[in-house]
Parts: structure tokens; sequence; C-alpha cells
């Protein structure tokens, strides 16, 4: 028995990460490639199937060494034919991304959303390892979620199962979101909403502190910023994370009273905060969480970081292309 590849690819607005993956979930080789969105985002296929060939010459391998594709795309997903119908990142419309790809590399194709396959990845090798019913929490420029129940993805009935992002967490007065509505979660929990709020807390008090002096030096502030600065205690900074930890403890908390999953998994590049956010997160968890469902979890960090949507794509090709006994 010799080792067989999945190829891992996670479209992302500004780069296309790939990697060689066998069927252990061991990542062989990793790399990434910019996403080409001129033509409304039409050689992103091409482009794919190009760096595939190009990085098995590299490694002196064949085209037989691969089994099959699984894909990770940012939008709704069309599961019956595998087309994406809108991806406003990347200027696709109604795009058939498993019949361009299949087509130009030659192998076979699996798609999904991002969001979900980055809670495959967690469950299959990272936080989330040995969960069956999961959930997957991505906080970003937005926030993405993916739902594991009973080991499968929840899709919904049109593939747009798991959206906690837009969950409405305030509802009158919210600020404006992506999707259309006001007060979604991803206002708030995400980095763009974490840097919303701290300027509209800078600006309706006069509290001093290191946020203050740095925006008065540089008139901004990012994400991560705020977090190192609520680790100093920073008094604007603590407020911010309180806000954050408090609605998004109370959309977990609802999404966990529906399904009470195993674990709770906060990834993307505002999980890299750590403690300073998983602590005042689980305290707000506990006082939504109906108490059985609080007992039945565990929230906890994600642990691929930007692998976690590869390595769920390799585990979709795995799953849907092979019998499991290669
Ligand atoms: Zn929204």
């Amino acid at each position: 028995m010799y080792e067989k590849w999945f190829v891992g690819v996670d479209i992302g607005g500004t780069t296309i990460k790939m990697a060689f993956i066998n069927q252990n979930g061991e990542v062989v080789h990793k790399w990434e490639i910019s996403t080409n969105k001129n033509e409304k985002g039409h050689h992103i296929p091409t482009d794919i199937a190009k760096s595939i060939d190009q990085t098995l010459d590299k490694l002196d391998q064949t085209k037989s060494k691969v089994i099959g594709i699984g894909i990770g795309a940012p939008g709704p997903v069309n599961l019956k034919n595998g087309s994406i119908d809108i991806a406003v990142n990347l200027g696709w419309e109604n795009f058939p991304l498993k019949n361009r790809l299949e087509m130009e590399s030659s192998l076979p194709v699996i798609v999904d959303n991002d969001a979900n396959i980055a809670a495959i990845g967690e469950m299959w090798k990272g936080a989330g390892e040995g969960a069956k019913d999961l959930v997957c929490v991505t906080l970003g420029t937005g926030v993405g979620g993916g739902i594991i129940a009973n080991g499968e993805i929840v899709h919904g009935t049109n593939g747009a199962g798991g959206e906690i992002g837009h969950m409405t967490s305030i509802a009158e007065g919210g600020a404006p979101c992506n999707c259309g509505k006001t007060g979604c979660l991803e206002t708030i929990a995400s980095a763009t909403g974490i840097v919303r709020l701290t300027m509209e807390e800078l600006s309706s008090a006069n509290t001093p502190g290191m946020l203050r002096d740095f925006y008065n030096e540089h008139q901004t502030v990012s994400a991560e910023l705020v977090f190192d600065a609520a680790h100093e205690h920073d008094g604007v900074a603590i407020k911010v994370i309180d806000k954050v930890a408090l609605y998004l403890g109370l959309a977990l908390a609802n999404t966990a009273n529906a399904l009470n999953p195993e674990k709770i998994v906060i990834g993307g590049g505002v999980s890299k905060a750590g403690d300073t956010l998983l602590t005042p997160l689980k305290e707000q968890f506990t006082r939504f969480a109906f108490p059985r469902v609080a007992q039945g979890v565990e929230l906890v960090i994600a642990t691929l970081g930007n692998d976690a949507g590869v390595i769920g794509g390799a585990w979709l090709a795995k799953t849907r292309l092979t019998n499991n006994h290669l």
C-alpha cells in the first residue's frame, strides 16, 4: 500500500491556499497563489489546476498520485452541481466551480463553503478532534460559521446553514452588515467590528489610556492592539472586549441551545487573543446556555490556523471520493 494524496484548496479574497494531504490528514506540502479577480474571477479554476500540475512536477510526482480535490469557496454553495451562487469578494455569480475545475484539472472535485471546510478541518485534525457535534466560528474580517451535527456538515436547504455571523445580536439600532441586515454578530465580533466599537467608545468618552494615546498618534487602531491593551487593563479596551464577549457569548449559547454540541471551536485572526477573549466569553456563554448544554460543551481556541480549510477540503475529498480503505 503506498501513499495517495488529496488536494485541499481554500479560496480567499486575496490568496488561494493549497495543500497535498495524505489519507491520515497530514499536510505533505502546502503553498499558496494569489487570487486573480480579473474578469469576475473567471481565471481562478485555471490558476488552481495549473498550480497543482506545477507543484506535482516540482515534487517529482505525477497526477496519478492524486485522488481528487476538496475545495472551499467564500459563498453559499449549490450542492447539487457544485456551483457558487454568489461570492462578492471574487466577482462570482452562478459560477460553475466544480465543472470548471474538473475540466481544467481532470480530477474529481468536491465543493463546499469555506467556513464549513474549516470546521471539518478542526474536527478531523484540530481542536475539535474526535467531536461529532461541533460548532466552529471563525472571527476574521467577517464572522464565518460552520456546524457539524452527527459528523455531517449542516448545509440547510439552500446552502446557507451555519451562518452564525449573521445572527442578529442587536435587534434595534445595530450597525449595517455586508449582508444587508443590521445588528449582525459580524458587525461586533469580527476584527472590523472590534475596531468600529473601539472608535465609538473613544469618541463617546474621555477615558485616558494606551488605546487613546495610540489613536491620537496614529489615527487608527487594530483588533490585535485592542486585545493587547485589554491585557494591560486599558479601560476602553476592556469595555470593548466585554461587549464582544457579551454578544458572541449570547449568539454561541443560543446556537448551542439548539444543537447541544460537544465542542465550540473559536478560530480566525481574532482568536489569537486566546484567554483575553476566551475567559470573558466563557462567562457570558455560561450565563445564556441551558445548564445541561453548558455542562456538555467545551469552548476551545482553534489549533490549525490557516491550515484548517485545506485539511477540511482534503477530508471532504477523502470521504466522498474513496471508500476509505485505500
Ligand atoms: Zn449580516
